[in-house]
């Protein structure tokens, strides 16, 4: 599990078939207090829990799960790791929390031909993605994660609840799957998309000094080129009305 900083650790997504998340590991290990951004993808918890356990991080210490957004490659694998902390508390933006306290996947399958093919490839039952969730976050709370300051944004457009983690004195942006590197963006085709909230997204993003960006999937990048973000918003511009 490589270490970002000393206070955020990576657990690369392992993509078969289908993409599986990155999940990252927030807070400074000595406080007892760690939060996980992301799960992963249907069958893709375990060896993301041994991950942690062979960095010798106690599982106790895991006090948090929150998610990004909702979509099958973040949320499939919550129940598998849940078992095994129980104890940590599930917070998600609070669009996509009111989905999944429901019942309603739409959220989480985000089209009706891919929760077919999902349900009968990996044996999914309905109501597989029924949680209750904690704590609802708007966007604009300042977290406390383990002693480091996060800053949530709501960035909808790839799915309506989407939020950014930022911490503003390391520059380092957790942006689900609204911005990644190499000029990609999130699709914004599924249930809940919308292509100008997600142009307004990633102008907000803009805004942000960034210099690590730590994404749902693909590359992360230690050293953003300044201006990326924008850049990455104009070159998709006439994709985004
Ligand atoms: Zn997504
Ligand atoms: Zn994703």
């Amino acid at each position: 599990m490589p270490k970002i900083t000393e206070e955020v650790y990576y657990i690369p997504g392992q993509d078969e078939f289908m993409p599986d998340a990155h999940v990252y590991v927030v807070g400074n290990p000595s406080s007892q207090n760690l939060s996980l951004i992301d799960a992963g993808f249907v069958g893709k918890g375990s060896y993301k829990i041994q991950s942690i356990q062979k960095a010798s991080i106690e599982l106790s210490a895991i006090k948090t799960i929150i998610m990004t957004h909702t979509h099958l490659d973040h949320i499939g694998c919550l129940a598998e790791i849940s078992k095994q902390i129980p104890w940590a508390e599930l917070w998600v933006h609070h669009l996509e929390a009111d989905l999944l306290e429901q019942g309603d996947e739409r959220g989480v399958y985000g089209m009706d031909m891919f929760r077919g093919l999902c349900q009968s490839q990996f044996g999914l039952k309905p109501g597989a993605f029924k949680f209750q969730v904690n704590r609802k976050l708007q966007g604009g709370e300042t977290l406390e994660l383990g002693g480091t300051v996060w800053e949530v944004i709501h960035i909808p457009g790839h799915s309506m609840g989407s939020i950014g983690l930022y911490h503003r004195s390391l520059k380092i942006l957790i942006p689900g799957d609204v911005v990644y590197a190499d000029y990609a963006i999130g699709r914004f085709d599924l249930y809940g998309a919308e292509a100008s909230q997600l142009k307004k997204s990633l102008v907000r993003l803009g805004e942000l000094e960034v210099d690590i960006l730590l994404p749902g999937h693909n590359q992360i990048v230690k050293s953003l080129p300044k201006g990326y973000i924008l850049k990455t918003a104009m070159q998709w511009e006439t994709y985004l009305k």
